[in-house]
C-alpha cells in the first residue's frame, strides 16, 4: 500500500482522512515519522503557509505528503480573522477565547457573513505541487451554540442551515465543510493516478 504523510499534529484529521481515503493509501502521521516540533505558519495566505508545512516534511521525508491551512473570514471585519485565525486571541489563545474576542468585535454589527476556506497543498513523491480549495459561507452567531466539533464550529451557522457547525454530526459537517470539499478534491486527485 502506497503511503502518504498528513502533515498535522492533529489526530482527529488523520483518522478522518484515512477513513475517506480507504484501503488504497496508508496514511502516515507526523508522529509516525517521529515529527514532533511545531511547523511554522509565517505567510499571510493559506497557500503559502499549507506548501511550508507539506514541504518541510517532504524535504527531510520525501515521501508524498499534503498538508492544509484553514481561515475564518468575516466580511464586517474586512476578512479578520483570516489567515490568523489559530492566533486571533494572541499565541497563548485558545478556541474559546478566540470565539469570545471575535463576538466582541461583531457586538451590535448586523452584517454577521462570513466564510471558512481551507487550501490543501500535496506534494508527489517527484517534489510536484498541486493545490486544493474548500470553502463554505455563512453566518457568524451571536452566541454559542453546541459542544461538537472544534475551533470556531460553535459560532458559525453555513448557508441554508439553522444550526451551527457544532450542532451537527461530524459526518454531516464533513459534507459541506471546506475542508471536507478540500479533502475530496485531493481524493479525486489520487484516485485518478
Ligand atoms: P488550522 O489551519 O487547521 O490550524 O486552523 C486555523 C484556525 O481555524 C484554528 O483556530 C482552528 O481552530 C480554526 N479552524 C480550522 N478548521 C475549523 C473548522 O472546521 N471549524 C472551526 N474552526 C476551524
Amino acid at each position: 500500500m502506497k503511503k502518504i504523510c498528513f502533515a498535522t499534529h492533529n489526530n482527529n484529521k488523520a483518522q478522518e482522512i484515512q477513513d475517506l481515503l480507504g484501503g488504497k493509501y496508508e496514511v502516515v502521521s507526523l508522529k509516525d515519522l517521529n515529527f514532533d516540533q511545531d511547523i511554522p505558519e509565517p505567510f499571510e495566505t493559506l497557500e503559502e503557509n499549507s506548501l511550508i508545512k507539506a514541504q518541510t516534511i517532504f524535504n527531510k521525508h520525501t515521501i508524498p505528503v499534503f498538508a492544509d491551512d484553514t481561515g475564518l473570514f468575516v466580511e464586517a471585519l474586512n476578512g479578520a480573522p483570516g489567515v490568523y485565525s489559530a492566533r486571533y486571541a494572541g499565541e497563548d489563545g485558545n478556541a474559546e477565547k478566540n470565539i469570545s474576542k471575535l463576538l466582541k468585535e461583531l457586538t451590535e454589527v448586523k452584517n454577521r457573513k462570513a466564510y471558512f476556506k481551507t487550501i490543501v497543498s500535496y506534494i508527489n513523491e517527484n517534489g510536484e505541487i498541486q493545490q486544493f480549495e474548500g470553502k463554505v459561507e455563512g453566518s457568524i452567531t451571536e452566541g454559542y451554540k453546541g459542544n461538537k466539533g472544534f475551533g470556531y464550529d460553535p459560532i458559525f451557522v453555513p448557508n441554508n442551515f439553522s444550526i451551527t457547525f457544532a450542532e451537527m454530526g461530524g459526518e454531516e459537517k464533513n459534507k459541506i465543510s471546506h475542508r471536507g470539499i478540500a479533502v475530496r478534491k485531493l481524493i479525486e486527485h489520487l484516485n485518478k493516478i
